[in-house]
């Protein structure tokens, strides 16, 4: 018998095979018309991206983490700001403020959808106010492996303590709550066009989303050095984060076929929820809260998870662990915390999750080959 083909942990072969054509051509455009900084593709692509979720403003950037920098930039984020994070995240979600002289402020998740506990949030905004050194500036929510927060929410608790309220939507783009997409549910929205999110590119890139027309003007003089109207009138200080040319050219041709990704990429989850129900945790899911599934992570017993990912390797299946250890016990950001024992829900998250393959060129028969190993693997002892 043959051997079945390697599992992909996410297809992007495949999805270049599916789309050469269009990729191909949108690439040799750029290289016959040469303009490789800030050409038309990038205009062009702002105005599809602010399009495609309803948002007034789209600005490209080079990456996710810029994309937050653009923001917390603009808002004016320094020191003594306060600025709430999950612990249970990805690096740049804590990085950013730390950069900009803010103090990141960890925030417990829930266990279930692993997003930031809205009764933590609160119980730390009160923390910061009664220590009366930081001042409670902005709340960064993050879309956990797609799943968007609970904006309605954060939003009520935002405008409670007046503070902003910017979504880290690096793996949720395509997701939405209701018939509001991520990209409009808050002030200000970053995404990530690292080839393997959602919708990626082919190196780095990102943007942001916003209704706003002061705050996209700002973000878009800070993207280029803080330039006024003219090229050498610089009015601010700012980066160079722009978004490439080429990236631009890529994302064009992929987006025409993202929300056919999205709804495969539900169909996929689905598939797996219905084999792996009872035999492992699946992810939450939130009524009215539709998940661009970046991953798709189930939750196993803290001693069985590494034996269970070694399994899972053996027999040909990649996994993933994210996140194996949360902002608040690196080594870099510990000394803003309370250390081991101050955010159990994390703490104990980073034991046992797990990632499966998720892309939207998953067939039947692997899905089925998946759902079997975890089975076994799960069985074995
Ligand atoms: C990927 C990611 C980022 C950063 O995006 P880059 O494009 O890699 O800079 C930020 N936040 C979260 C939650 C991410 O997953």
């Amino acid at each position: 018998m043959s051997q079945p083909n390697p599992i992909a942990f996410v297809d992007l072969k495949a999805q270049y095979e599916a789309y050469r054509q269009e990729i191909d051509s949108a690439i040799a455009t750029v290289l016959e018309h040469g303009k490789f900084i800030m050409g038309p593709e990038v205009a062009s692509l702002e105005n599809e991206l602010a399009s495609f979720c309803g948002a007034k403003h789209a600005i490209g950037c080079s990456s996710g983490t810029d994309a937050l920098m653009l923001i917390m930039m603009a808002e004016g984020v320094g020191t003594g700001d306060a600025i709430f994070v999950p612990s249970f995240t990805f690096t740049a979600t804590a990085e950013v403020p730390l950069l900009l002289g803010a103090t990141p402020i960890f925030v417990d998740v829930d266990p279930s959808d692993f997003n930031m506990a809205l009764v933590d949030l609160e119980k730390r905004i009160q923390a910061v106010i009664d220590g009366g050194e930081l001042r409670p500036c902005g709340i960064l929510a993050t879309d956990l492996f797609g799943l968007p927060a609970d904006y309605a929410a954060l939003e009520a608790l935002a405008a409670k303590y007046n503070v902003a309220l910017w979504s880290d939507a690096a793996q949720s783009f395509g997701g939405a709550l209701g018939n509001r997409k991520v990209g409009s549910l808050a002030r200000a929205t970053a995404t990530s066009f690292f080839p393997a999110k959602p919708l990626g590119c082919y190196g780095d890139g990102g943007a942001v989303l916003t209704n706003d027309d002061e705050l996209a003007d700002v973000m878009k003089s800070i993207r280029a050095h803080g330039k006024g109207g003219e090229k050498y009138d610089i009015v601010r200080v700012g980066l160079n984060a722009r978004l490439d040319t080429l990236q631009a050219a890529v994302l064009r041709a992929k987006l025409p076929h993202f929300a056919s990704e999205i709804e495969v990429r539900n169909r996929v989850a689905d598939a797996y929820d219905a084999k792996l129900n009872g035999v492992v945790e699946t992810p939450a899911r939130r009524r009215g809260h539709q998940s661009a599934w970046a991953q798709y992570t189930i939750k196993l017993p803290a001693d069985r998870r590494d034996a269970v990912a070694a399994a899972l390797k053996a027999d040909g299946v990649p996994c993933a662990v994210y996140y194996p250890m949360p902002m608040h016990l690196q080594s870099a950001y510990r000394h803003f915390g309370d250390g081991e024992g101050s955010l159990p829900v994390s703490e104990a998250l980073s034991g046992q999750v797990l990632s499966l393959p998720m892309h939207p060129f998953l067939t039947e028969p692997e899905i089925d080959r998946i759902a079997d190993a975890v089975k076994s693997a799960v069985g074995s002892r």
